[in-house]
Formats: structure tokens, sequence, C-alpha cells
């Protein structure tokens, strides 16, 4: 099996494609594209129109006519228009509400998410959007800029996330690079690219540890790697997801308006000036890097500020990214002296103090020749040259043409293994019984790129039996798939309570011609969007289901704990999500669902109370 590429235009393969092939650096706060030049070999990061900037800001902004910007453009409204502008949504890929926690206060749009354990959805006037849609709103962004840039059409990318991201959220990007009208060669790690960008690995004879440091706006973390035949491995990493440049920055003024005598709270309830000062204080922390002396005032407030006084304001948050260099060599088993190459990235590691902490720690020289904002979309246009065939396939590795899966509720595609993973490759899901006292549970294994399982190609099918009574959603099958070097794929299921299991073996690519295989990856970047509606439609009608089915449950046994009204509204709005389960209207059926979980969460609250205090007396201590 070897990569394979396919011609959009008319579906057929490519397999020594010399098409361009770019590379994306999709970041929490900026993102960048960039590819290697055909005539100078090398990596550039792609300007606006204006040829100024090439950084493209995170940030989507959804006008009341619906109208969407993104980019430079967009982030003139964070301010002024904040529940309908979009940053960060990086930091939701793939994540429930649950992940998200204590920091859903973080956002300034309105995150929703009544399931917690579900993937969260962002509300703009009254319409759902998941970080999928949204992120791939930035990709056709950037998309949109190389293609005016080059003056040619670009449909194959290279995408980087971070080496922490799970299947999950790989899979949202490849996902979202889809919609975006992208066919996604790989997904890429940031510490990767970012030593690629140095020319690290790019000789099969390397054999190197790397650490590579990141310190972004506003998220932090190290990478332990290794390189060995031309292969990377993430030995560890470590980090914070809510500490950055944007921290210094918070440092900075708190300084200003302390020494100034002011009382803080009163002078940031003034939008405009909070705004001014946190401009303000970003600058003066960018001139620190290379003056030693910063001044200037605003509204009487004295914006003065020495290189020594700021390293002294930022010595704390400096000091716990060393903590964590410090872990992430620990769990990689490693000591400072294993390391051969320092590698700086993000923004904020321009800053002198950072170098010094760093270089310090490791007690060695740093790699930060390269612009540490462009350094990961540089290394991913580099990785993006390599797929495309332009150099030496050092980095090509066997892998799996089109995506493994299994059916789940609904006829969704549940990806096991995605397209272009390196083979042999294992890898398993959890899930669960969806009636009480369920026996048996089938599972059919499908291959393909679309979201519902009746466009893609069905390898074949076995049932797990003698799965023990037990309640809805207390079983535990896990779906384990194993492909091996030969192509052949074992597919076990296990119930994890009492140990049943089943298994069956399938060839993914017998009687599958190159032209079937052509075909299928064409058509499913051809139907991206209709395909993502109608999984966010099923995933909608799933949720309805559910909630229709616990609350009727929840109302019969409790009905005595509930008055009248109560009982006679929850009926209706039950009704209201019944009658929108048959529509195809995605955002009139969220909306129902939303209020019937509003209406019913205060007294649902209410009787877990009574049944709490009731258990309680029960009690004997
Ligand atoms: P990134 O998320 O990698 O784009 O990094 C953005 C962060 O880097 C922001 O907090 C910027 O203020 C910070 N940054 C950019 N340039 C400098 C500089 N010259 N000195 C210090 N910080 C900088």
């Amino acid at each position: 099996m070897a990569k394979i590429s396919i011609n959009l235009s008319d579906g057929s393969l490519e397999n020594d494609s010399k098409e361009l092939v770019i590379g994306i650096d999709l970041g929490t706060t900026n993102s960048l594209v960039a590819y290697v030049d055909r005539d100078g070999g090398q990596p550039i990061a792609v300007k606006d129109e204006e040829g100024t900037n090439k950084l493209v800001p995170s940030v989507i902004h959804f006008a009341a006519d619906r109208a969407i910007v993104v980019g430079r453009e967009a982030k003139q409204y964070l301010a002024s228009d904040p529940a309908r502008t979009i940053y960060s949504v990086k930091r939701l890929m793939g994540k429930s509400l649950k992940d998200v926690g204590e920091h859903a206060d973080f956002f300034g749009y309105r995150i929703i998410d009544e399931d917690t354990d579900a993937l969260v959805k962002i509300e703009v006037d009254q319409k759902y959007y998941t970080p999928i849609e949204l992120s791939s709103l930035i990709l056709k962004q950037l998309k949109k800029r190389v293609e005016k840039a080059l003056g040619q059409a670009v449909s194959k990318a290279v995408i980087t996330v971070p080496a922490y991201f799970n299947d999950a959220q790989r899979q949202a990007t490849r996902d979202a690079g889809k919609i975006a009208g992208l066919e996604v060669l790989r997904i890429v790690n940031e510490p990767t690219a970012a030593s690629l960008a140095y020319g690290i690995g790019l000789d099969p004879s390397d054999k190197k540890k790397i650490a590579v440091y990141d310190l972004g706006g506003g998220t932090f973390d190290v990478s332990i790697l290794k390189i060995q035949q031309g292969i990377f491995e993430v030995l560890a990493t470590n980090g914070d997801t809510y500490l950055g440049g944007d921290d210094f920055d918070r440092a900075i003024i708190d300084y200003w308006i302390e020494r100034s005598g002011r009382d803080k709270a009163s002078l940031l309830a003034d939008k405009e000036l909070g705004q001014r000062i946190r401009i303000m204080a970003e600058e003066a922390k960018q001139k620190l890097s290379t003056e030693q002396l910063v001044e200037g005032e605003i509204e009487g407030i004295d914006c003065q500020l020495t290189r020594t006084n700021f390293e002294a304001l930022i010595k704390e948050p400096i000091d716990r990214t060393i903590a964590a260099c410090q872990a992430a060599l620990k769990d990689a088993g490693l000591g400072i002296g294993d390391i051969d190459e320092i590698i700086m990235v993000g923004g904020s590691t321009r800053v002198p103090a950072v170098k010094k902490a760093v270089s310090d720690f490791f007690q060695s020289e740093l790699q930060d020749s390269v612009d540490p904002d462009q350094i990961v979309a540089l290394g991913a246009a580099i990785q993006a040259d390599i797929l495309s065939g332009n150099q030496k396939d050092l980095l090509l590795l066997d892998v799996t043409p089109l995506s493994l899966g299994i059916e789940t509720m609904g006829g969704l595609m549940d990806v096991i293994i995605p397209r272009n993973t390196k083979i042999p490759t294992k890898a398993a899901r959890q899930y669960t019984t969806q009636v009480d006292g369920q026996a048996s549970v089938r599972i059919t294994v499908f291959q393909g790129e679309r979201d519902q399982v009746k466009h893609n190609r069905q390898l074949g099918k076995f049932s797990l039996n003698g799965i023990p009574g037990m309640p809805a959603g207390l079983a535990k099958v896990e779906v384990s798939f194993l492909l091996d070097a030969d192509g052949i794929l074992q597919v076990k299921a296990k119930e994890l309570r009492s140990g049943v299991e089943q298994s069956i073996q399938v060839k993914p690519q017998y009687g599958i011609s190159d032209k079937d295989l052509a075909t299928m990856l064409k058509d499913s970047i051809m139907h991206a969007e209709e395909d993502m509606s109608a999984r966010a439609l099923q995933e909608a009608v799933n949720e309805g289901e559910q909630i229709v089915l616990t609350t009727k449950k929840f109302i019969n046994s409790n009905a005595e704990l509930l008055s009248k009204e109560e009982l006679e509204k929850t009926r209706e709005l039950i009704s209201q999500v019944e009658g929108k389960l048959q529509g195809s209207d995605k955002d009139a059926l969220q909306a129902a669902i939303e209020k019937l979980n509003d209406f019913s969460r205060p007294f649902a609250e209410r009787i877990m109370d009574i049944a709490i205090s009731k258990a309680m007396k029960g009690k004997k201590i």
C-alpha cells in the first residue's frame, strides 16, 4: 500500500503526482499557509493581498445578516461584537463541555452542550456550529489566500496539530480540511513540523532526541521527540493550554495600574480604555525583546517599563514552563544531556528571558534562527513537498488508503483507523448498549470516507452475543481493529464487564480496484459539505430521541414531585422535540432540545436534591 492521491477534476489516480501540496499551521490564535517554491526549493509562508501579513488571525465573525469574515477583519469585532466573534476554536476541537470544564468562561461566545459528554457546539444567532465547521472556515480562507497568490487551484494539504491532540481531535481536524475542500494527506505534529523546518529528520541517518519548546499567545507546550530512520516518535509532552504571552501582557497591565494607584476594576470597566491599555502592554512587551526601556502614557497612567522590571514580572510563568520541561524529560525517561537539539516555536519565545531560561535549563544552545511564528507552517510545507513526490520519499511510510470503521446509531460511520494511517496499526474504541437488557450488539465494518455508512463499502459483519442483562449504557463493548503489515484487518468486539468476545478477519483491499478507490475518495470530498450536515442532523436526532426517552422516563417515575404546570409544560416541550425529529431542520430541533433542557433542568436538580437528602437521612453515622 502506498500513498495515493486523486485528481479532483477527473477522479484519476496520481501515484506520482507533482501537484502542489500546501502546509497549514491551524493555530489557536493565528494560522498560516505555506508551500515549497518549485524554483528555489524553499518553503514560503503566503502573505495577504496587501503583501504585509503572513499570519491569519484564527477569528471568525458572523454579521447579523450572517455574512462571514475570517482573519484580521474578523478580529476587529472581538471587543465590539463578542457573541458573534469566534476565537480559539482550536481549544474546542473534539471536546465535550466536560473537557472544557472550568475554562468555559474564557470564551466570549455561547458554547452549548446539554449532554456534557457529547461534543460541544457553538451558538450564534440561533444557529449551531461545530468546531469542525468553524475551523473549516479558517482553512477555506487559507486555501483562498494561497490560490490567489499562486493563481492556481490547490486541493491537497498537510495540516499540523499539537503532539498532545488525541484521535478525536485529529479526526476533527481532518474533517475540517475535508469540508474546506482539501484532501488532507497527513496530519503532522507541530513539533515534528518545527524539526523539519530546521532540516532535522530529512537525512534518514539522523538519530536524535529533540526538545521542542512552544510558547504562543495563549498556550504552552513542550514535546520530547525521537527521530530515527525518518520516523518521528513523540516520547512525551507537557504544558499548559492556558499559559502564554497573554499572561505577560496581563502582568504588565497589573503593574502599570498598581503603580498609578487607580482602581483596576473601575478602570477596566471602560472597555475601550481597557483595550488601549492591553494593546500598549503588548507593544511594550514586544519592544522590550530588543530594547531596555519603554515609555508611554494613557489617560494619566504612566506606562513606563524597564526590561529588568518586566523580567521580574514574568518570572513565575516562565518558571512554570521550565517545570513542564523537567516533567516532560522525566516522562520520556531522559536526562538533560540526552537532548541533541532544542527548538524554539511561538511568538513569545522572542522574549530574551524566555530564551535564557530554556537555554540555562537544557545547558545548551537553542535553535531559534527560523521565525518562531512561521516555523510550523514552513515545516508543514516541507512535509507536504515530500508527500507530493518532489523530494525523496524519506518520510513516506506504508499507509492505509481508506478509513476503516463501524456503523453506529443512525447509520453513521465511526472511523476507527483513519485513511493514511501508517500500517501496521491498531486502534480501539468503546461503545455501549442502547436498550435495557440488550443481549447482543451487531458490528458492521465499513471502509470509506463518507459520513453515512450507506455510501461506504461494507467489509463484513458479525454479532457479539451473550451480553449479560444490564441497564442500557452500562455494558462496555470494546471494538478493536488490528491492521497488519499485509493489510489484513482483524476486528474484535469484547464486552469488558463479562469478557464475552467475538471477532472476524477481513481483507479491506480485496476486490477493490484503483479506479473504485479513486471514485470513493473523490466522492467523499465532493459530498463533504452535505455529508457533514447529514451527520449533524443525525446526531441531533440521536440526541433528541435520547432526551425524549429519558425525560419521559423521568416524569413518569417522579410525577408526584412535580406541579401540574411543570408536567404539562414538559409534555408540551417533549412533543415539540418529537415534532422536529422527523424534519430536516437541525437548528430548529437543536433549539427545541435546548428549550426542553432549560425547562427541565431546575426541577431535575430539585428532585435530585430531595433524593440525596432522603438518602442522607437514612444513613446512620
Ligand atoms: P503565537 O501564538 O505563536 O502567534 O504567538 C503570539 C504571542 O507572541 C503574542 O503574545 C505576542 O505578543 C507574542 N510576541 C510576538 N512578537 C513578540 C516579540 N517580539 N517579543 C515578545 N513577544 C512577542
